[in-house]
């Protein structure tokens, strides 16, 4: 039996949490727990971000298994590394991001704890360097990139980006919502692999929003979280690169939790780059003081993988082997969802795990409840979370709820 002890003082002692609301559950939390406690076999789960192989599964990869041997037999310390993490992952990581063309005197990186924490960090350094700056996010986008520029107490503004009626982005009408942005405004875009959308910018347009950026003095922050998973790892960087080689100034936000299938070790770097060298310092101890009183140090484990694999000639070879069936998986489960009704024809155009099918709210739900099929509220699928025995079953049902005559 438990007994509620409470304190003769709790009548007079303040409750500063009575002041706090109950916020509303995470959605896709919330879809993990009706997926485990649906009991029918033949359930499918698209809604959690995670790449899952033809079996479902999302395994440990052969690469990380064997780094992990590796790291076990010869780690001689766990001593603390300090702020910044491990400067070799960083540089390492550096290395197939940016290439060999770097401002490397005005360019700096640490480490963090996943790719949520380097957009965190990032968005602390601009809250601080700039506190009247406004983040200009499309929509939609990953769900929490909003709350994080807000927590660090940026404005957050809003612009269009994706058209579903069209399943397109609607450049156009990106660009005239952000004839509001300001000189000094942080605009953020998704280097590679759009979450949820799947829809990438064409070479041009990439092209038109730097040209934007140096006119109007916007600051490009780019969220690279799935390089290797669009069109191959130097594929999916080149928009990055192109940004940092146009801009003075920019920030990468990056994350290893899907390329190197390392998710629950909270993987990740922030880059930031300057207009001279003579920021680069202040910059960087900027960023490494707001590091230590976020979390002090990142996590170890995951990074130190990451470089023994990446420093390796073998594990590395067989790292990119991985990510290229990987990529390959996706991409077929693209054509062939593509290719089963004329309105699913731009998935296949698509990249990255992600994909916005055009369905109701109330679809969604017959979907869950009918078929045992999960997927976000909005209609984004996990295309990994198919496999070549469901895709007929999938397609079977959702096509009598699917939206629009394409
Ligand atoms: N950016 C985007 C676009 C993402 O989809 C995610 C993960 N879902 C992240 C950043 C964060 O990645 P991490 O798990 O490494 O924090």
């Amino acid at each position: 039996m438990t007994t509620d002890l409470l304190s003769p003082l709790s009548a007079t002692f303040p409750d500063p949490f009575a002041r706090l609301a109950t916020q509303p559950a995470d959605a896709l939390l919330g879809l993990i727990a009706l997926h485990r406690a649906d009991p029918r076999p033949d359930k499918i789960d698209l809604g959690v971000g995670v790449f899952r192989d033809d079996a479902g599964r999302t395994p440990v990869m052969r690469a990380v298994k064997a780094a992990e041997t590796w790291l076990a037999e010869t780690q001689d310390s766990k001593s603390y590394l300090g702020a910044e993490g491990d400067a070799a992952y960083t540089e390492a990581l550096a290395a197939i991001i940016f290439g060999a063309r770097r401002a490397v005197d005005r360019l700096t990186g640490v480490q963090t704890p996943g790719g949520t924490g380097a957009l965190r960090l990032g968005a602390e350094l601009l809250a601080r360097a700039d506190g009247a700056a406004r983040v200009w996010i499309g929509t939609p986008t990953w769900p929490n990139h909003g709350p994080i520029f807000a927590e660090a107490g940026l404005e957050v503004r809003s612009h269009r980006f994706f058209d579903p009626a069209a399943a397109a982005i609607d450049f156009a009408a990106m660009i005239d919502d952000l004839a509001d942005a300001r000189a000094g405004d942080i605009l953020l875009l998704h280097g590679c692999c759009h979450n949820p959308t799947g829809s990438s910018f064409t070479p041009d347009q990439w092209h038109a929003l730097a040209d934007l950026c140096a006119v109007r003095g916007l600051i490009p922050f780019v969220d690279l979280a799935y390089q290797g998973l669009g069109d191959g790892l130097a594929d999916d960087a080149t928009a990055t690169r192109m940004i940092f080689d146009a801009l003075p100034t920019a920030l990468l936000a990056y994350s290893c939790d899907k390329n190197f299938g390392l998710y629950r070790d909270r993987v990740g770097a922030l880059w930031v780059q300057s207009a001279s060298a003579a920021t680069a310092d202040p910059v960087r101890s900027n960023m490494l003081t707001l590091a230590r009183s976020l979390w002090s140090m990142p996590p170890d484990h995951g990074a130190a993988l990451v470089r023994i694999i990446l420093e390796s000639e073998f594990l590395r070879t067989e790292w990119e082997a991985e990510l290229d069936t990987m990529r390959s998986r996706i991409n077929g489960l693209r054509q062939a969802l593509a290719a089963a009704d004329p309105r699913l024809t731009s998935i296949a155009g698509q990249r990255g795990m992600f994909a916005m099918l055009p369905l109701s709210p109330a679809a969604i739900t017959a979907l869950r409840e009918g078929h045992g099929i999960y997927m976000a509220p909005n209609g984004r699928i996990n295309i990994a979370g198919l496999r070549t025995d469901t895709i007929r079953a999938f397609a079977d049902a959702l096509l009598p709820h699917l939206e629009g005559t394409r």
